[in-house]
């Protein structure tokens, strides 16, 4: 353990009524506090099974886990107790726990412990917050893979070969009698290789936010096309409310499907109507409808006979979009299909049929969003410090490609190795530590 930090204590799990609560200690004091409220002596490395006790009062029964330093998740003496999920009983042993002088802990001031304790490197401490936070199965995949140091991986073989580089060129400029001039070729050929390996996790990273927050879709068509009655098929349960009268659904309903562990975010909008003869509520739902379309990446356009002129011109606005198209209530009527330059795929609601076939082809869509063997991404802060990165090496190419002096391009190169330290935490500051980790659980 490097650092001398005070002791903190937090509640790991939520406060609510459950089946056990945790309640988790960290710090030089950890062992000799929890020690002093425990009915035994606690023995390291096993699971110790006892009472919390207040003056010989018991308190609960309990399980305690002691961690000793090194060997923690913090790298300090960590405790961990198991006690009976009510939240009366949590409080008091946390109580008791505080008034032996140890602090409360702040949010994510764990985690903030381990990387400071060298436990875990800064992108391992961000995935462990995104592990936390996902929401879909594609997301913890993701996450966890960085926790193991993918995403470090790949930044260190960078940071390797410029560091390497660094060092030839500030000894060439150390001794030139002793060591050769760097020829410029070879500082353009690694400077060219490493900002390709920057862009592959750049190109990567571009389906963090799709696979963390999932992909919008909307359903588009006239109103009792059928789309609430998709909706709901999609959905499995009725959400949005399936009626014979025109334009029931007027406001905009949104619900989260899981297709094959992504997340796709659907709204239902109100039924599109010649703007001319919609009532002004329904004036709004087209507009909604318009705006939706503009917020998705894939577009369902619903329709039960060949498209008319104003479903022709919404095309128009999805153009830039992935659409499907979606032939309704095939159980009364099919359709000819020719020469379609959208996937197309016909659906009854009513009976089930299509819809397997339709969530086949979202899936299709999906994946062109979030390629299948996408296995690490880096986030919006470590995107940011990739970019500064690359910037800097192409500046470094530019100056090297000119036959200038090498000190003028060595500087640029200790900015992109700056830039790949800020990601793996080998060079941070307050600010950057704060921001990460207040977005943290307390008690993690
Ligand atoms: P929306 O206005 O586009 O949301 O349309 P709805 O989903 O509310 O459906 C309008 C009407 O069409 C309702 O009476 C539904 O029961 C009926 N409907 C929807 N899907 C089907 C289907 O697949 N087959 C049949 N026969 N009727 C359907």
């Amino acid at each position: 353990m490097e650092n001398n930090f005070d002791t903190i204590v937090a509640i790991a799990t939520p406060m609510a009524q459950s089946a056990i609560g945790i309640i988790r200690v960290s710090g030089e004091s950890a062992y000799s506090v929890v020690q002093s409220i425990f009915s035994k002596k606690i023995t390291p490395k096993i699971i110790n099974h006892g009472y919390i006790v207040n003056d010989s009062k018991k308190i609960d029964e309990v399980i305690v886990l002691p961690f000793l330093a090194p060997h923690s998740f913090t790298g300090e003496d960590v405790i961990e107790i198991q006690t009976h999920g009510s939240i009366s009983i949590i409080n008091t042993i946390l109580e008791l726990i505080l008034s032996k002088g140890v602090r409360m802990a702040q949010r994510g001031e764990f985690t903030k412990r381990a990387f400071l304790n060298h436990r875990i490197d800064l992108s391992q401490a961000e995935a462990i917050n995104e592990i936390i936070t996902s929401k879909n199965s594609k997301s913890a995949e993701t996450a966890l893979n960085n926790l193991e140091g993918y995403l470090k991986k790949q930044i260190n073989i960078i940071k390797s070969d410029l560091t390497d580089l660094y060092s030839k060129i500030i000894a060439s400029i150390d001794f030139p009698e002793d060591v050769n001039e760097i020829e410029s070729n070879y500082v353009v050929s690694i400077c060219n290789d490493n900002i390709h390996k920057i862009e592959k996790i750049l190109n990567n990273s571009v389906s963090h936010d799709f696979i963390r927050d999932g992909i919008n879709a909307c359903l588009i068509g006239k109103p009792n096309v059928g789309k609430s009655s998709l909706f709901n098929s999609l959905l499995n349960y009725t959400r949005a409310i399936v009626t014979p009268i025109e334009g029931t659904t007027r406001d905009t309903i949104k619900e989260t499907i899981n297709l094959n562990g992504y997340m796709v975010n659907f709204s239902d909008t109100a039924g599109i109507r010649d703007e001319l003869e919609a009532d002004f509520v329904e004036k709004i739902g087209i507009e909604n409808s318009i705006k939706a379309i503009e917020n998705s990446n894939i577009v369902l356009f619903l329709f039960e006979n060949n498209p008319d002129e104003i479903e022709k011109n919404l095309f128009e606005k999805a153009k830039n979009k992935e659409i499907i198209l979606v032939k309704t209530k095939s159980d009364i009527s099919r359709f000819n299909q020719n020469n379609l330059r959208y996937d197309f795929v016909e659906i009854s609601s009513l009976t089930g049929f299509g819809i397997d076939k339709l969530k086949e082809v979202i899936y299709k869509k999906i994946i062109k969003f979030i390629p299948d063997d996408i296995s690490y991404t880096a986030n919006k802060r470590q995107q940011f410090c990739l970019n500064n990165a690359k910037k800097s090496l192409v500046n470094v190419m530019k100056t090297a490609e000119f036959n200038c002096e090498a000190d003028l391009f060595a500087m640029d190169l200790k900015s992109a190795i700056i830039a790949l330290d800020e990601i793996t935490g080998e060079v941070f500051t307050d600010t950057i530590l704060d921001d990460i980790f207040s977005n943290f659980c307390i008690g993690k």
